[in-house]
C-alpha cells in the first residue's frame, strides 16, 4: 500500500450559505520516499489538504489513509505525523532541545531515549550546538530548522511541510531549500508532501508535483512530464 493514501476527500468548512467548500474530492497517493510537491495559488486547498492528513480538520466525506491504516477519525498525536508550518511556532519561553522533544514527552517516550532522540534531530539540521537557547537568540532560518527537528524527533514516517520558507528572507529562503534538499536525501524512507505555491520550490524538491486548483487536484505527475504537455 501507498504510504499516504487520500481517497476522495472533501472537506467543507461553515455551513448553510456561508459553506466553503475547501477541498472537493481529492484522490493522491504517495509511495514510501517520495516527496510530493502541492502547488497552486493560496486559497485552492493545499494547506487544507495537509490539515486533513494531520488530523487538525476532519473530512466530510472520503478517507485519508497511514499505510492500510483508516486514520480519518484519530487524533493528530496518534498518527505519528511530522507536520512543520509556516510560521515556526516554536514555544518561545522553552528552550530550543525543549521545543524540540515537546513531541516526545506529549508521546510519552521514555525519558532516557529523550536526550538522544532531541541531539540526533538537532544533528540532522545542523543545529546541535544550539540546544540551550532560546528562540527569540536564533535567527528566522535557525529558527525554522528547529521546527524541522522538532517534527524529525518523532522519526515520523511521514512529514507534512507546509510553506515552511514563506516567512523567510529571499535570502535565506535559497540557503534553507538546499538545506532541505540534503535532509530529503537523509530520509530516503520518508514519504513527504510538501506544499507551496513557489514553482521553484516544487521543481527543486518534488518527485511529483501536485498541482491544485479551486480546491481540486487539477493534475499530478514529474515536473519533466507536466511541462511537456500541450
Ligand atoms: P491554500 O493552502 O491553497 O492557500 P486553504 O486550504 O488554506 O488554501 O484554503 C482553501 C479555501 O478554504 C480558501 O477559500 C480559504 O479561505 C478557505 N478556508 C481555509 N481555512 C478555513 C477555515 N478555517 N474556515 C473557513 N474557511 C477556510
Ligand atoms: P494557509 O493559507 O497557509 O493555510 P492562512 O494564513 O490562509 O494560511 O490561514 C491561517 C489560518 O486561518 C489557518 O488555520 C486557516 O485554516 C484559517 N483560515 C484561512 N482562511 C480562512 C477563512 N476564510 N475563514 C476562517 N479561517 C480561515
Amino acid at each position: 500500500a501507498p504510504v499516504i493514501t487520500f481517497d476522495r476527500v472533501t472537506v467543507a468548512y461553515g455551513r448553510g450559505r456561508g459553506v466553503t467548500h475547501a477541498l472537493v474530492d481529492f484522490t493522491l497517493r504517495v509511495a514510501r520516499g517520495e516527496t510530493v510537491a502541492l502547488l497552486g495559488p493560496s486559497g485552492s486547498g493545499k494547506s487544507t489538504a495537509l490539515k486533513a492528513l494531520a488530523g487538525f480538520v476532519r473530512p466530510t466525506s472520503g478517507s485519508v489513509r497511514l499505510g492500510s491504516r483508516d486514520v480519518t477519525g484519530l487524533p493528530p498525536a496518534k498518527r505519528g505525523i511530522g507536520v512543520v508550518v509556516q510560521s515556526y511556532a516554536l514555544f518561545p519561553h522553552m528552550k530550543v532541545a525543549d521545543n524540540v522533544a515537546f513531541g516526545l514527552r506529549a508521546r510519552r517516550v521514555p525519558r532516557a531515549e529523550i536526550g538522544a532522540r532531541v541531539t540526533e534531530a538537532l544533528e540532522m539540521v545542523g543545529m546541535a550546538a544550539y540546544g540551550k537557547r532560546l528562540p527569540r537568540e536564533l535567527s528566522g532560518g535557525q529558527q525554522q530548522r528547529i521546527a524541522i527537528a522538532r517534527a524529525l524527533a518523532i522519526r515520523p514516517a511521514v512529514l507534512l511541510l507546509d510553506e515552511p520558507l514563506a516567512a523567510l528572507d529571499a535570502q535565506l529562503r535559497e540557503t534553507m531549500l538546499g538545506e532541505l534538499t540534503r535532509l530529503r536525501a537523509a530520509l530516503p524512507d520518508t514519504a513527504m508532501l510538501y506544499v507551496t505555491h513557489d514553482q521553484g520550490e516544487a521543481l527543486a524538491l518534488a518527485d511529483r508535483i501536485a498541482v491544485m486548483r479551486n480546491s481540486r487536484l487539477a493534475d499530478v505527475d514529474t515536473a519533466e512530464n507536466l511541462w511537456k504537455r500541450p
